[in-house]
């Protein structure tokens, strides 16, 4: 059976289109398979997360011409950050930045460009409305079975190389024999847009209350996103309160820093439970975005980290196939391996540290939280490390750049 593509990738969320761009602009033939039906993938609905993105993240989606189209009422800049502790009214830590600390756009919106990008790469092939039932993996080729949504009817796929990108619950992970440690937080995070009645400056803020966290994150226009973070039983209560009640609520916690604030469109509950994966790559196969590594969003790192792994994986195999090596080569995956997992451990175990610290109330956890906000905001090279790691830039590791790109389409 002759292959349908070199690279055959599960999952067209942000991390597989992602993928599959960078691969066809490398001049990889690529397919990418997804449940969903086109019209879904091509108008992607809400879903209420607002994505902080590192100064990195924003150069690798330049150079997937992904920035560009992205229309301007969807980027909103931070250009400072504060976190504030408990019912303090200042801000314990501070960020701040000239320019910008990093910028935030709607998942739906990162979907919807990557979709169109892909679209018009002759290098992909996108198959819609596809399951994936079957992976065989074998030591010169990946055998994949789909079955089609409408009628049940079963296709064949080969390739020489096979990437995971189905969410942090992966199937495909599970097929090719990877475990992952999951961690359940037991809490829920609740995301929804507001209208406000004053400026937020571009200024993001992590407001750590003692019962639940809550985020404000400045979006384009006088709207911002409420993140609220509490255990599960109160998020279940909270997602059935009247919009206005909500709001007031949010308003309250706030302190009222932006006046009286609306609720606009629905809510969205996210149970927080994340992923480690123990391998990212087996037999002819790698893993990329959340089936790589699910991570606890209070960082904001999920998707820059996928967009990492995406520039490491297509580094690695534009090198191999320059060389006249197999792409799925067993040894040639290891550098994948050893590139992203230096990235996503660090990243991962952090994380979840600030978020079992921020979610703890009692008066251990307070003072731990206080000496290390203090510390934090007292030693200048921490400070400098910690914002080179949330903003992706001047960090100790360079960050990953894909360095293809077309100039022309840089904005
Ligand atoms: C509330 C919230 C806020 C966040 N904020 C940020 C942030 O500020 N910054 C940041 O960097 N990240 C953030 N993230 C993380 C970010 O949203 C994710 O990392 C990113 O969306 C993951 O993309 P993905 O492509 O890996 O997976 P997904 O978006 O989950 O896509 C998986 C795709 O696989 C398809 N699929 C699944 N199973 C199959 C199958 N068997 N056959 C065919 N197709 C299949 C699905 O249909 C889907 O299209 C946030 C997450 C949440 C929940």
């Amino acid at each position: 059976m002759p292959l349908d593509a070199e690279v055959v990738i599960v999952g067209a969320g942000p991390a597989g289109l992602a993928m599959a761009i960078a691969l066809a602009d490398a001049h990889f033939s690529v397919t990418v398979i997804d449940l969903q039906p086109r019209a879904a993938l091509a108008a992607p609905a809400e879903d209420g997360r607002e994505i902080a993105l590192t100064h990195s993240s924003v150069e690798t989606l330049r150079t997937l011409g992904l920035w560009s189209r992205l229309r301007p009422g969807e980027i909103g800049r931070i250009r400072e950050a504060r976190v504030i502790d408990g019912d303090r009214h200042d801000a314990a830590l501070q960020f701040r930045s000239q320019g910008a600390l990093g910028w935030i756009v709607p998942n739906h919106a990162l979907r919807r460009v990557s979709f169109e990008a892909a679209c018009e790469r002759a290098g992909v092939r996108l198959q819609d409305a596809v399951r994936l039932v079957q992976v065989a993996t074998a030591p010169s080729h990946v055998d994949l079975a789909v079955e089609h949504v409408a009628d049940g009817s079963r296709e064949a796929l080969r390739a020489q190389l096979f990437v995971a990108a189905d969410s942090r619950f992966s199937w495909a992970r599970r097929q090719i024999g990877i475990a992952a440690d999951m961690h359940e937080f037991g809490r829920t995070m609740i995301v929804c847009r507001m209208r406000h009645a004053l400026p937020h400056h571009d200024v993001a803020h992590e407001c750590f209350g003692y019962e639940r966290t809550l985020a404000v994150l400045p979006l384009a226009g006088e709207m911002c996103s409420a993140v609220l973070t509490t255990d599960t039983a109160s998020a279940t209560r909270l997602m059935a309160l009247p919009a206005a009640e909500y709001a007031a609520l949010v308003e309250t916690q706030f302190g009222g820093r932006l006046g009286p604030m609306h609720l606009v469109g629905e809510r969205f509950a996210y149970p927080l439970v994340t992923v480690l994966s123990r391998r990212f790559t087996a037999m002819r196969s790698a893993l990329i975005g959340d089936a790589a590594v699910g991570m606890h969003p209070v960082t904001a790192h999920g998707y820059n980290l996928g967009l990492q792994g995406v520039a490491a994986l297509t580094r690695i195999l534009r090198e191999a196939r320059d060389q006249g090596r197999d792409i799925g080569d067993a040894a040639v995956l290891a550098g994948y391996e050893r590139a992203h997992r230096r990235d996503a451990v660090v990243m991962y175990h952090g994380t979840n540290a600030v978020a079992k610290l921020y979610a703890g109330q009692g008066a251990v956890q307070r003072l731990a939280r206080q000496w290390v906000l203090r510390g934090a905001q007292n030693l200048p090279f921490l400070k400098t490390a910690i914002m080179a790691r949330l903003t992706g830039r001047g960090g100790l590791q360079p960050p990953v750049s894909l360095r293809l790109g077309d100039p022309t389409q840089r904005r």
